[in-house]
């Protein structure tokens, strides 16, 4: 990896480390357990301050809570069975906007109102959003502008779900064991829903890719590697991360142990060991579809940490020698564990950043990947060699090894999945009822 790169990725940690020039939010990290929440983290914004109005709303996004919404967005069914279209705009009764504080910000409100979860909506989004615009070097379209300037994000607590379609993000919540977890709340989910727009925007819609069983496990991968990615900017997320693992991420993922170490539900899921031989037969799920990918993701995210400590020499060539040689060997894991204990605790801090080396270098190779990716047929391999030609135009190829062995690893190239065994039901992310546009519903 040259050092050029690093120094082109330009991302919201600028902007933060500079706050004067963005807007202030405070988000949750990890969904608040409501009976006894933490402090949410502040974060900035890259609306420039005094520029985020009442809403909260900016030139892209705007924010409504509005009062006895019948249901969600997408396609329904009429009273005589005919199919519509319910789309934005809201214009029935809503939920009194949340006003900015005196200084421009918003991160004056108290968490457990209505105003608070209008604003963490707004803030999770236009976070995300900015991230990879940072990565992208440019402004990501929403792939509705024909008919909106910009995205409507509701919320419709009673709705046990989160949806991103034509024109809006709504968020629900979900009774689980007598207790209500709003998505509203939930990073993950939030930023999970902005990758989708990202992959739209870049990929196209479902309707554009129906022969391509892989676009749907594609989705779904990269709605969580954009949410991951998100996540990684909270200090909380990395600095527990580390903590819990001394920076050993390979080991506990190699040895599939490593989800048990992290809190972050994103990290759990991208932590996976799924290849794609398991789908040959036949698939139901695009979540589970997308499993490969993502760990193949995780995997390469992990590899280009360990060589940004070895290039910053904490830790010594040898312990990557050993790492490559243990393999599911416990005994191995421990001698491991070790070191990495030791030369963590000499530089956390050194750690950190190469952390964030790591994640801002893949961040940059799946931008530069998508577009050039979204001309081709979509397939896993063919995602693996988009990113092998950025890195070959970006480094000259330093990286070729770990993406492509990576990849290899989750069998992606050599098996093809099978036909969809069901039909997408209501947890689907690309079913047609959320996705679809007022044209496809006219070629309907
Ligand atoms: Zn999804």
């Amino acid at each position: 990896m040259t050092r050029e790169l690093s120094e082109t990725v330009v991302g919201p940690k600028a902007r933060q480390v500079d706050g004067q020039m963005g807007t202030r939010f405070r988000l949750y990290p990890q969904t608040p357990d409501l009976d006894d929440p933490e402090e949410p983290e502040t974060v900035y914004v890259s609306s420039p301050v005094g520029t985020v109005e009442e809403g909260p709303a900016d030139h892209r996004m705007y924010t409504v809570f509005p009062i006895d919404k019948p249901t969600h967005y997408g396609l329904h069914d009429d009273d005589a069975g005919q199919p519509f279209l319910f789309l934005p705009p809201w214009d029935d009764d809503i939920h009194f906007p949340v006003q900015p504080g005196q200084d421009g910000h918003f991160d004056h409100i108290e968490t457990d109102t209505p105003e608070f979860f209008m604003a963490h909506m707004f803030g999770v989004t236009r976070f995300t959003l900015d991230i990879w615009e940072g990565y992208f070097g440019r402004q990501i379209e929403w792939h509705f502008r024909e008919d909106y300037d910009r995205l409507e994000i509701s919320i419709i607590p009673k709705v046990d779900n989160a949806f991103l379609g034509w024109g809006f993000l709504e968020a629900g919540g979900m009774e689980s064991e007598g207790k209500y977890s709003p998505f509203f709340l939930n990073f993950d989910v939030i930023a999970h829903e902005v990758g989708h727009a990202i992959v739209y925007s870049e990929i196209g819609l479902p309707s554009e890719h129906a022969d391509e069983p892989e676009y749907f496990g594609f989705q779904e991968s990269m709605a969580d590697i954009v949410a991951l990615m998100a996540s990684l900017h909270f200090d909380s997320v990395t600095t527990s991360l580390l903590n819990n693992t001394s920076g050993n991420l390979y080991t506990y993922n190699k040895l599939s142990r490593f989800a048990e170490m992290s809190d972050n539900n994103q990290i759990r899921l991208a932590a996976n060991d799924h290849v794609m031989s398991e789908f040959a037969d036949g698939w139901d799920s695009e979540h589970k579809l997308s499993q490969p990918l993502t760990g193949a993701m995780f995997d390469i995210f992990v590899d280009l940490f360990h060589e940004e400590l070895l290039l910053r020499d904490l830790i010594p060539p040898e312990m990557e020698e050993i790492s490559d040689r243990l393999e599911g060997d416990p005994d191995y894991s421990n001698i491991l564990q070790d070191d990495f204990d030791k030369f963590y605790a000499l530089n956390p801090q050194g750690f950190k950043q190469a952390l964030e080396m790591a994640r801002d270098q893949l961040g940059t190779f799946v931008a530069d990947a998508l577009p050039m990716f979204g001309t081709r047929r979509i397939s896993y391999s063919e995602f693996g060699k988009a990113l092998e030609e950025v890195d070959q135009a970006l480094t000259g190829g330093e990286n070729y090894k770990i993406i492509h062995r990576n990849f290899l690893l989750r069998e992606i190239g050599k098996y093809e999945p099978g036909p969809r065994l069901k039909k997408p039901d209501k947890h689907s992310h690309s079913l047609t009822d959320r996705t679809i546009s007022p044209r496809d519903l006219e070629i309907e």
